[in-house]
């Protein structure tokens, strides 16, 4: 009776507009359609013209640049409080999961819809999770009121993210794929969703990694990190996603170099005891094993290798095991001890095989 299927899936409710050099288009179409009258624009501050150009077009009654990774809570009052004074009826939000994330915060007391317009491939904008930090621990939660209503792909505005970034930021995608295929609420559509991703993510990252401006490459990247939102939205957090959230908010790493070097030790964890999932991988990168597969494509795109590279000191290691330790999801396909993980914790931060 085992391989009879037997599931629930929540599809979330969004409109997709994709489409090269035509957001700010799209941003005023979806402003009009949406009827709003008092609209704010918040920027990840990255492209300040570009903000500035559509805040200039659809009349925003508001251009606000003040984003912060985490979305510390004092920045999320004061955009609230911004918001609140102005009259807003709808955010606009143009940048990566902080300033999509900041969005996020507002429209959690207010309950104004948000237009997203991503800038990263970090995938926040078509999720309903949003997350805040208080006194460096951060919060998440989920409520349908912060899904962005409409998202806005435009692959020019991934131009300017630099290679290792757009590297790093794309892996942090390809991450949500595989850590789905094992989340609690993992089921055949997410996997549907998260083999595709991963096809659109290596061919996407391995095109942009060859020739930074490749527009094609970008687009299949964005394409790939939509899909691997959706999966991860609908599954949510596996092993994978725990352990990058307990070292992002307990030692301040680096969102998506984080996701970018853990990712192949939890592969390489979980494979054996994942069959079905590991067969999925390896098609999906066109390789005969999955932990070969992402491995090898890694390689290529000169990923984030050791965490030590990005702050983690190695007394920190025993304490986050504990941590992630108690986090663990029991839907996991392997059981996971306090020593496993510091097994796979010292090779990550090492950055050697594993
Ligand atoms: P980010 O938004 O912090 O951006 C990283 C850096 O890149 C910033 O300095 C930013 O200004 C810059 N940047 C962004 N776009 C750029 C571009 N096109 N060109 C040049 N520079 C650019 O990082 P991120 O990885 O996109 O997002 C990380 C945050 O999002 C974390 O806080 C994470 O928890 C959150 N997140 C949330 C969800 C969710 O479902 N709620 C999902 C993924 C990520």
């Amino acid at each position: 009776m085992t391989d009879l299927l037997e599931f629930t899936h929540q599809t979330l409710a969004q409109r997709v507009l994709f489409g090269s050099g035509l957001a700010a288009a799209n941003v005023a179409a979806e402003v009009d359609r949406l009827g709003a009258d008092s609209v704010m624009v918040i920027s990840g501050g990255h492209d300040n013209d570009f903000a500035s150009r559509v805040a200039h077009q659809i009349k925003a009654v508001l251009l606000y640049e003040d984003v912060a990774a985490h979305v510390p809570i004092e920045k999320a009052e004061k955009a609230r409080a911004a918001a609140s004074e102005h009259g807003v009826d709808l955010l606009v939000c143009i940048g990566g999961g902080s300033a999509i994330g900041l969005a996020k915060a507002v429209a959690l007391s207010s309950h104004v819809p948000i237009v997203a317009v991503p800038t990263t491939f970090a995938g926040s904008e078509a999720t309903n999770v949003w997350g805040i930090t208080e006194a460096s621990r951060k919060t998440t939660g989920v409520d349908d009121r912060v899904l962005p209503v409409t998202v806005i792909y435009d692959a020019e505005l991934t131009l300017s993210l630099p290679r290792e970034l757009s590297i790093a930021s794309g892996l942090n995608a390809l991450a949500h794929c595989v850590d789905s295929l094992w989340a609690p609420r993992a089921n055949p559509i997410n996997a549907a969703l998260a083999s595709e991703g991963i096809r659109a993510l290596s061919g996407g990252l391995l095109a942009l990694n060859t020739n930074s401006a490749s527009l094609r490459g970008r687009e299949q990247t964005q394409y790939g990190a939509y899909l691997s939102a959706v999966a991860f939205a609908s599954a949510g957090s596996g092993m994978h996603h725990k352990i990058c959230h307990v070292l992002g908010g307990a030692y301040d790493l680096p969102h998506a170099q984080t996701h970018a070097t853990v990712l192949p030790y939890v592969l390489a964890f979980n494979a054996p005891y994942a069959p079905e999932a590991s067969s999925r991988i390896s098609n999906a990168l066109g390789a005969s094993d999955a932990v070969d597969g992402l491995n090898q494509l890694r390689k290529r795109l000169h990923a984030p290798r050791a965490l030590r590279d990005y702050g983690l000191k190695k007394a920190d290691l025993p304490e986050a095991a504990d941590l992630i330790l108690s986090v663990i999801p029991h839907s996991n396909p392997r059981t996971v001890t306090r020593q496993d993980l510091l097994i796979l914790l010292h090779a990550a931060w090492n950055g050697t095989e594993f």
